[in-house]
């Protein structure tokens, strides 16, 4: 989908499309001069002195003339501004001619209507009255210049033409309109609906760059953010909070062992198993680091952390994980792997430091042997 923003194009660089204004008035004035020329031949016919200086000067204008402004126009580096000047040059030329004629009534409303109007949908109230003005001053200029009566009254045929041209000039202006905004409508749909895609996209990148992409497991940004809202929004304040670090014990072993493939595969392991904390509801499971993992939870005291923590232990105690491996020595075939887990949890207290204690009982719970739970109440 291309969107045409500007309307100017550079001096000299033919764009090879023809502004949708231009295309638009070439159309109108085309069907509505054509008609109007017989028009003003009526008209004309009941003068005296209508040399064929006039015959020539009116099929100028009404044949001739909207061909040139088109191609001026498309060769235009504005081609919108040039085409309001064609407007204007429209509105005093039909002014010197209703002047010229002696202002006969049917023509002189046919024609300022189509100008003002024109000049009323392109520019607003300024447009119209620039034409009005216009207008009204070659209308004057001939009137007084060349010292002419007005008639006011229309040749019979020159004022049906007159409302045909009328007729045909509006319809055709509508019609323009209408084909404009049918074009909005079908633009902006298409724009929501890019704008749709870019919000999912960016909704998919978002979540993309808080997940781990190993484990699925929400990764530490994430839990930065969430930290960041519990800490600033309120929505943490005053709540108890529990912390717990969860670390693999000896996973470089793991590695060397069995290879970074399987390694790979026991962290998506324990993190399928640690994710079942949610149902504790547990705020944040996630990967904290390399084979280390945190859970932010609410603090539903010193007892349930701890059982929450020892079932997780037990259970990844108790998983049996696939190398993937066709290995023929049947003790390489799975691996069984352990926990340590440190815990803290504190009304009140900033989670940061709350970190820091669970991050200290991990460390307890290392010395002490590994496979163990350790908190930092003692
Ligand atoms: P400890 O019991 O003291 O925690 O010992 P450890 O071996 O678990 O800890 P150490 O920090 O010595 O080693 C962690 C290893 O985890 C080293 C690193 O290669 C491995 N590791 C980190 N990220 C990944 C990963 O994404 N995939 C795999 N397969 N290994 C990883
Ligand atoms: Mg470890
Ligand atoms: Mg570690």
């Amino acid at each position: 989908m291309s969107l045409q923003i500007s309307e100017t194009v550079q001096p000299g660089v033919p764009t090879g499309r023809v502004h949708w204004l231009v295309a638009m008035n070439r159309r109108n004035r085309s069907m509505a001069f054509v008609l109007l020329w017989p028009a003003m031949a009526a008209q004309m016919r009941g003068l005296e002195a209508v040399g064929p200086l006039a015959w020539t000067l009116l099929t100028l204008h009404l044949l001739l003339l909207p061909q040139l402004m088109y191609w001026r126009a498309c060769r235009s580096a504005q081609p919108r501004e040039t085409e309001v000047g064609h407007m204007l040059l429209d509105a005093l030329c039909f002014g010197l001619w209703s002047g010229w004629l002696g202002h006969p009534l049917w023509i002189t409303a046919a024609t300022s209507v189509c100008i003002t109007a024109n000049l009323m949908a392109f520019r607003g109230p300024r447009g119209a009255l620039q034409a009005l003005g216009l207008y009204l001053a070659g209308a004057v200029l001939m009137t007084f210049g060349l010292g002419i009566t007005p008639v006011l009254e229309t040749d019979r045929i020159a004022a049906l033409l007159s409302l045909l041209t009328l007729e045909v000039y509006l319809l055709g202006f509508a019609y323009g309109a209408y084909q404009r905004s049918m074009l909005l409508h079908r633009t902006r749909g298409e724009l929501q609906q890019r704008l749709d895609q870019i919000a999912a996209l960016q909704e998919r990148l978002t979540e993309q760059a808080r997940r781990d992409p190993l484990t699925g497991l929400h990764n530490r940004h994430f839990l930065t953010e969430r930290v960041h809202e519990l800490t600033h929004n309120g929505s943490g304040a005053g709540m108890s909070i529990g912390v717990m670090l969860v670390d693999i014990d000896h996973f470089k072993q793991v590695n060397d062992r069995h290879g970074h493939q399987a390694g790979d595969r026991v962290l998506q392991a324990v993190a399928r198993l640690l994710v079942l904390a949610h149902e504790e509801g547990a705020e944040v499971v996630c990967r904290y680091g390399g084979e280390e993992f945190l859970l932010l939870l609410p603090d539903r005291g010193a007892a349930r952390m701890r059982a929450l923590a020892e079932r997780l232990r037990g259970g990844v105690e108790a998983l049996r994980i696939e190398t993937g491996r066709d290995a023929s020595d049947s003790s390489d075939a799975q691996i069984a792997v352990t926990l340590s887990i440190g815990w803290a949890c504190g009304h009140g207290e900033p989670i940061e430091r709350l970190i820091d204690r669970a991050d200290r009982a991990l460390y307890r719970a290392k010395q002490a042997g590994r496979n163990r739970v350790e908190s930092a109440l003692g």
